[in-house]
């Protein structure tokens, strides 16, 4: 994996022991990067890597608050020259930096940005020790400065246990991912699936109820395939953030 080799040198060359995310300024310095903040006018659009008459300039738009969201945004903007990846103009739109885009170059520019923020040496020891619950995505994100999202992903990344994780906004799933172990085994509810009324995700979104930890639930609510060839039992753990109108489910499959 090219991408994420890159990133890791780069940590390496800039002596980056700690929350890559606060270096990011630094490295665009050192390589004559502009960095700058702009209004496009469009909700759908992240960021740009711009090369013109030999300079080279970052853009982030305005639209984006919260900052991991900013950090994952430069990162991946940073991927892309970092990478070498040919063009003048990168636009790159919220579908390019989710986790399920099929643009090539986009795939390796997200690659790099997980490796580059959350590198395996610093995250995989947490990811494997820590419980997978909120507690600690909440400690990664704040640690290193990305979204809860990003977060919780790149902890399926490493987690030896049997875990999905579904976002969702607005009733409608926007977000999956499945530990290794689960791969070719279980299918859950796929990106643009409502969200079944008797989940715990839209119990949260719909009333005051705050989940404290993991409460089993019907695999049927989540799960859509079965092709283990052993039963399952199903434990769900989400929470919901009803002024964004966004929840985030963690799901912990057990074969029987
Ligand atoms: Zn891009």
């Amino acid at each position: 994996m090219i991408s994420a080799e890159k990133a890791r040198q780069l940590l390496c060359d800039f002596n980056i022991i700690a929350t890559p995310a606060l270096s990011l300024d630094k490295i665009f310095e050192h390589y004559n990067i502009i960095y700058d903040e702009m209004d496009y006018g469009n909700k759908n659009y992240m960021g740009s890597l711009i090369r013109a008459e030999g300079r080279q300039i970052i853009l982030v738009n305005t639209d984006i608050k919260n900052v991991g969201r900013i950090n994952f945004t430069k990162a991946h903007e940073l991927g892309h020259f970092s990478l070498n990846h040919k063009g003048e103009q990168f636009e790159c739109s919220r579908t390019d930096l989710m986790d399920n885009t099929r643009k090539p170059l986009e795939i390796e520019a997200n690659q790099f940005a997980k490796e580059f923020l959350l590198p395996e040496q610093m995250v995989k020891p947490i990811s494997i020790s820590a419980s997978f619950d909120f507690d600690t995505i909440k400690a990664i994100s704040n640690e290193y400065m990305v979204s809860k999202l990003v977060a919780v992903f790149r902890m399926l990344d490493f987690h030896s246990g049997n875990y999905a994780v579904i976002g969702s906004k607005d009733g409608l799933v926007a977000h999956l991912g499945i530990s290794k172990s689960l791969i070719g085994k279980i299918n859950f509810l796929k990106s643009g699936d409502s969200i079944r009324n008797n989940s715990f995700a839209k119990e949260c979104m719909v009333s005051d109820f705050r989940m404290t930890g993991y409460e089993s639930i019907d695999p049927k609510t989540w799960v859509t395939r079965n092709k283990s060839g052993s039963a399952i039992s199903l434990k769900e753990y989400s929470r919901a953030d009803k002024s964004s109108g966004s929840a985030l489910t963690l799901l912990k499959v057990s074969f029987l």
